[in-house]
């Protein structure tokens, strides 16, 4: 690898493709390490360092001031950094064997760069299926997007958002913030796929209760002038229609130059970040990145990875020893005040790719319920019952689910196992959490199932237990039976137990209450009366979730 000159003296210039987030964070690192190279960033785009995530918040006004998205622009870059920054500048063709490229800047002008090193952070395309009219719809990722949806939805009383990932979901909730009627189309049961359906469920609760309409299981067939038809026959009505599918790695140039491509058609690249060509780096939406929990590639299309990502590559490229590190997907989303977010694997994935997993379900408060303002929220935690360690975790709630999600990637980052969340010492005080904390109690139920001295029943094999003559307890009051229970349940309050033996069965028990706390009371007091009864995992509460949407196809056995 060169350093910052070559012998001839000239210093050693390196080319970016994409000026925003890994593409910036490679360019500014870059000359913090190195005075004395050459940086050139090109962008196709107008604008660079813009804030992509800020850009839902723009389009409903809560962020009013255009300015505050646009982090940098090509002169303070170069007053600060002494970067070479082009907008409207697209790279068009990589011609590797002189390392030069061609540069189409502005209407027509094309120019050649030579590079000793290349960067390609072109960032992700916004999925667009065949569907007719689809060429109408909006998509949103960069400030040019932008405007064209603030502008349109402007004088629109009704928009349709196709998709219901991140970005559709924050758009639903920004439109509907602007006072327009918002429809939200999904192909699936669910929205947000990071989650499982029973936390899907909370937010398709709260989406409701703003406003939202939701379609699930509709696919969109068509956009018309009046809006949106869906498989199931509905005709949506919308002014605008905003189209939030997903992404794919922006590939074109890489491919046009016979770069590599990983099993998921992005970028592939080494540990180095390095792509096939040894000359050719590649960072962002556009790679695929090593996956945290399997062996395999995955593709992370966030910001976080995209920055960390470029500073690393500046690091490798000015020859400190870095390696990219695998990735788990930590991502949040905020949901008309619910904090949603997840990291690592969720059951679906496990399910699909064959891998043994416990669930955990828990519904903790934020913060001590004797201080004011107490918020439950609902945690999922995965765990690889033979080595036990934790495979994902996700989380619905309004106060306190960044922080957990946070410090469960962390840990898995680390190495932690799902038992040593028992153990983690964490800040407290009754304003900002529990002395045991929601994290420590995911650890306290994990051991007590890795050891056996507690068993679970999830939500979705309740049906079918119940069908092969299991009796389900319901452990909670009679006032919370009586407003609402598990149909075929019978209600022994934990507090009789002891002196309603006689009434339980010999055969499968399964207890429940209202979160799984009482359950696990319950089921230890029958245990010691020589009754193996299995507790609800999460309860009450998360089986009511779980009924309101489609039950997975594949049911799990269960592991203990
Ligand atoms: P980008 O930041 O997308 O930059 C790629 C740039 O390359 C683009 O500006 C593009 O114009 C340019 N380019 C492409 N091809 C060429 C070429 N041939 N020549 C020159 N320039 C080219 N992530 C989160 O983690 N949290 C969030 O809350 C979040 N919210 C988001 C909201 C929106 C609306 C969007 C669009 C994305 C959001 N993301 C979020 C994702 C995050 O922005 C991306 O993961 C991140 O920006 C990827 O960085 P990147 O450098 O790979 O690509």
């Amino acid at each position: 690898m060169k350093t910052s000159s070559d012998p001839s003296g000239a210093p050693r210039t390196i080319v970016i493709i994409g000026g925003v987030a890994g593409g910036m964070s490679t360019a500014t690192r870059l000359r913090r390490l190195d005075e004395n190279l050459n940086i050139v960033v090109l962008e196709k785009s107008g604008y660079v360092s813009f804030a992509n995530c800020g850009l839902p918040y723009y389009v409903g006004e809560v962020i009013t001031d255009r300015s505050a998205l646009l982090l940098q622009t090509p002169q303070s870059l170069a007053e600060r950094f002494a970067l070479d920054v082009r907008v409207n500048a697209e790279a068009t063709a990589i011609d590797r064997e002189n390392q030069v490229l061609t540069v189409r800047s502005g209407e027509n002008e094309t120019y050649q760069l030579h590079y000793d090193q290349l960067v390609l952070s072109p960032g992700a395309r916004p999925v667009l299926p065949p569907i007719p009219g689809i060429e109408n719809a909006f998509t949103l990722r960069d400030i040019e997007d932008t405007d064209r949806i603030h502008s349109a939805v402007s004088n629109a009383k009704s928009v349709a958002i196709i998709g219901g990932g991140f970005i559709g979901v924050e758009v639903a909730e920004n439109l509907t913030h602007r006072g327009i009627t918002t429809h939200l189309i999904e192909f699936s049961p669910q929205v947000m796929a990071p989650l499982d359906p029973e936390l899907a469920s909370l937010v398709h609760d709260r989406l409701r209760d703003n406003g939202v309409h939701l379609h699930l299981n509709a696919a969109a067939q068509a956009i018309t002038a009046s809006g949106v038809t869906t498989n199931t026959g509905e005709e949506i009505p919308a002014d605008v229609v905003i189209a939030a599918i997903g992404v794919r790695p922006e590939t074109t140039l890489a491919q046009d130059a016979g770069l590599e491509l990983g099993p998921l058609g992005g970028i592939a690249v080494n540990e180095k970040l390095q792509t096939s060509d040894p000359n050719i780096f590649a960072i962002g939406d556009a790679v695929e990145k090593r996956d945290g929990i399997g062996q395999a590639t995955a593709l992370v299309p966030l910001a976080n990875t995209a920055n960390r990502q470029g500073r690393v590559l500046a690091d490798i490229l000015c020859g400190r020893v870095q390696k990219d590190r695998p990735s788990l997907g930590t991502a949040i989303v905020g949901v008309f005040g619910l904090q949603v977010a997840a990291t690592g694997w969720n059951e679906k994935r496990l399910l699909a790719a064959g891998k043994k997993f416990r669930t955990i379900h828990t519904h903790p408060f934020a913060h001590a319920t004797y201080y004011p303002g107490a918020k439950p929220m609902a945690l999922k935690l995965l765990v690889d019952p033979d080595t036990d360690a934790i495979l994902g975790a996700q989380g619905v709630g309004e106060d306190g689910v960044d922080k957990r999600i946070d410090v469960i990637a962390t840990a898995m980052a680390g190495g932690l196992r799902a038992s040593d969340l028992a153990d983690l010492e964490l800040a407290y005080a009754p304003a900002y959490g529990t002395a045991k904390d929601a994290l420590n109690m995911l650890g306290y139920v994990n051991q007590n199932l890795a050891d056996g001295t507690a068993n679970s029943n999830q939500w979705h094999e309740l049906a079918a237990a119940q069908q092969a003559g299991a009796t389900v307890i319901d452990v909670r009051s009679p006032g919370e039976f009586a407003a609402g229970a598990i149909p075929g349940a019978i209600n022994i309050p934990v507090d009789e137990l002891r002196d309603r033996l006689d009434e339980i069965p010999s055969e499968e028990v399964i207890v429940h209450c209202a979160v799984g706390v009482r359950g696990h009371t319950a089921a230890r007091i029958l245990a010691a009366h020589n009754v193996v009864a299995k507790n609800l995992d999460g309860g009450f509460k998360t089986w009511v979730a779980g009924q309101a949407v489609t039950q997975p196809a594949t049911q799990t056995e269960s592991v203990r």
